[in-house]
């Protein structure tokens, strides 16, 4: 059975007019007027396809399609429609929308499945008005408190649940009462590697841990003009060289090292710098990995001296995911008959996946995206692709269907 592609690009295409920017984007921000319409689209979609809808307290819509065993947990597609405020045509979409082409495709050709599907629709994945990102489906596994969801506030100063009844995305259906057997979820990835190798789909194994931390540097303010090199304590000197260092680390574990921010106390161009303050973000798709690099790392600065003392302080710590093997199984089946070339990878981004593989088994699909741009109008698929992508969800889905693991 195949999916219909150019159905599948239309869909893509006319959707992209909700919230549809001058430079080609979308700018769909959570529970705007902009995502009520798309929902309401998705809803009447869900009707002609008679799919019955439930709606949860936090706007996440389930789409579900009957299966043979009824009482059998549903296996789930989806992903989100909301936007970045300069979003782009496929980032979460593609994901929900292939769903959909399943759907469809599923009903054209009379299938019946054992097992119940659902289409969902997560809220708030972008982070992009609320925090935090994902908030949708981390409500739904039990990972965010309820009334912490609804607490949070836009830059408006309203609140995410003001903004579900003002919008009328929230729904009657208690939060985590729709049981989700397994859940595929496609996207675009969202960085280069696909494109890079000519790969078409990606079999998303996990993803990778990470690791926030914030890191002073202290030396001595002194005259630029007279005080001499070898007594100075000069603190951004002292960043530079570990920065430097740092990054050796991160390329010898083949993990990643980014420092974002980055900024001089008091600066003055005639006095050596006393304090330097920076951001660090370390990545690696295994933990034990990632420990090893901040034991280097807080080596490295214990190793300074020269007058400096240092302070790192942790922000956040996101554990790796490492995704179900019966479902990464699936995915893999579905890549191999696809006769198209395809490659094992591990995401470098979020998704709201990795919430739901908390309560389900659950594996992802990538596509590739032109130059692996994302959160921008320039974001870029090929409808091949795009179909490449929903073929792959649908064999995916049938195949776990078959013989779930
Ligand atoms: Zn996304």
């Amino acid at each position: 059975m195949q999916i219909d592609a150019s159905r599948l690009w239309q869909t893509l295409m006319d959707t992209a007019q909700i919230g549809g920017t001058a430079e080609g984007g979308i700018c769909r921000l959570t529970l705007s007027a902009e995502d009520r319409a798309v929902r309401d689209w998705l809803t009447t979609e869900a009707r002609h396809l008679g799919l019955s809808l439930s709606t949860d307290r936090v706007g996440n819509m389930f789409l579900r399609r009957e299966g043979r065993s009824v009482t059998a947990a549903p296996i789930a597609m989806g992903s989100h429609l909301d936007t970045q405020p300069t979003g782009g045509k496929f980032d979460g979409i593609l994901g929900v929308l292939a769903g959909l082409e399943v759907m469809r495709s599923l009903n054209e050709h009379n299938v019946e499945t054992e097992h119940p599907l659902l289409l969902v629709n997560w809220t708030n994945e972008e982070g992009a008005r609320f925090a935090p990102a994902m908030l949708g489906s981390a409500v739904h596994a039990g990972t965010l408190p309820l009334d912490e969801a609804m607490a949070q506030i836009d830059a408006e100063g309203m609140s995410f649940g003001e903004a579900l009844a003002q919008s009328g995305c929230a729904g009657e259906a208690d939060i985590g009462a729709t049981r989700i057997g397994a859940m595929f979820e496609l996207h675009i990835e969202q960085g280069p590697v696909l494109e890079h190798a000519g790969d078409r789909i990606g079999v998303v194994t996990g993803v990778q841990a990470a690791r926030w931390y914030d890191i002073t540097l202290t030396g001595r303010t002194a005259h630029a003009g007279s005080t001499p090199m070898e007594m100075r304590a000069d603190a951004l000197m002292a960043a530079i060289a570990f920065i430097s260092d740092v990054t050796d680390i991160a390329r010898t574990a083949g993990g990643y090292a980014t420092v974002g921010e980055f900024a001089i106390k008091a600066p003055s161009r005639n006095v050596v710098a006393g304090e330097v303050r920076f951001s660090l973000d370390l990545r690696h798709p295994e933990d034990s990995h990632i420990e090893a690099m901040e034991q280097s790392v807080r080596d490295r600065l214990t190793a300074i001296g020269d007058g400096i003392s240092s302070h790192m302080s942790t922000l956040w710590f996101s554990p790796s995911v490492r995704f179900d093997a019966g479902c990464i199984a699936a995915v893999r089946h579905a890549a191999e008959t696809s006769g198209l070339p395809w490659r094992d990878i591990v995401s470098g981004a979020g998704h709201d996946a990795v919430n739901i593989s908390r309560i389900a088994p659950t594996a992802m699909i990538f596509v590739p995206c032109k130059d692996g741009l994302s959160h921008n109008p320039a974001e870029s698929a090929t409808a091949e692709d795009c179909a490449a992508g929903a073929q792959a969800l649908l064999d995916a889905v049938l195949r776990y269907d078959a013989c779930p693991t």
